[in-house]
């Protein structure tokens, strides 16, 4: 799960993973905002009218969601369980509202936090980005002091640098989380098999 300030690179990294990774499936949001140029719909979010996304909230679709920027965000439950099917990590690239609901749900998600390397660097990233008004920009960097005090409570904080070192950090960081014992259960049944042997075999009181 990965959070960041608006323009922290949650989906510049989340894009990279998706490419480098066949391992890795995306957690296509749910959303109220309107599509920038050249997003797409069932890509990047699915796009819905505030109505439709109010009646989902109601049907308890929705994993978690939150009110983020002036617009409501959400993670369906249906998604997380079709990229689950796929036998693949779920990545989510949400709010730390929305962050703090999965770890209630699901205590063993992993959570990253996207730092980036200045305000300058933030600022000017946004900037180039061009897709919100002066105002909105405003709005959002506001929110980033906010969000990026909630950073503490992540697992892990990567610093957004430079993309492929960024990247290498994310990964390493996958790698591990899926080396943890816990996570493992059938190595666990075979160290318990190889005690079992040991036993049998050798044990010279037996
Ligand atoms: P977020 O999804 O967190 O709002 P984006 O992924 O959209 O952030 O990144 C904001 C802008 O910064 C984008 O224009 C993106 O291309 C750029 N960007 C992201 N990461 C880097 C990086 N490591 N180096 C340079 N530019 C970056
Ligand atoms: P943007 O409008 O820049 O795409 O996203 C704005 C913010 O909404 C970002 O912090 C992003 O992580 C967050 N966001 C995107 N999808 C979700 C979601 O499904 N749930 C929550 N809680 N936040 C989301």
């Amino acid at each position: 799960m990965l959070s960041a300030p608006s323009g922290g690179g949650k989906t510049t990294i989340a894009q990279a993973l998706l490419q480098r990774r066949d391992d890795v499936g995306y957690s296509v949001s749910c959303t109220t905002r309107a599509p920038r140029p050249g997003e797409l719909d069932g890509v990047n979010y699915h796009f819905l009218s505030t109505e439709e996304f109010d009646a989902r909230v109601a049907r308890g679709e929705f994993a978690e969601w939150a009110e983020v920027h002036g617009n409501r965000y959400g993670t369906l439950r249906s998604t997380i369980e079709r990229v689950m099917g796929e036998g693949k990590h779920v990545l989510l690239a949400i709010d730390v509202q929305g962050a703090r609901q999965v770890v209630e749900a699901f205590p063993d998600a992993v959570t990253i936090f996207v730092v980036p390397p200045s305000v300058e660097v933030l600022v000017e990233r946004l900037k180039a980005r061009r897709s919100e008004s002066a105002e909105a920009l405003a709005l959002r960097l506001r929110n980033a002091q906010v969000e990026l005090r909630e950073a503490e409570r992540y697992q892990h904080v990567v610093e957004n640098d430079d993309l492929a070192a960024t990247l290498r950090r994310v990964e390493t960081i996958i790698e591990e989380e899926t080396l943890r014992r816990e996570r493992l259960p059938a190595l666990g049944r075979q160290v318990e098999g190889i005690v079992t042997h040991l036993l049998e075999e050798f044990d010279d009181r037996g």
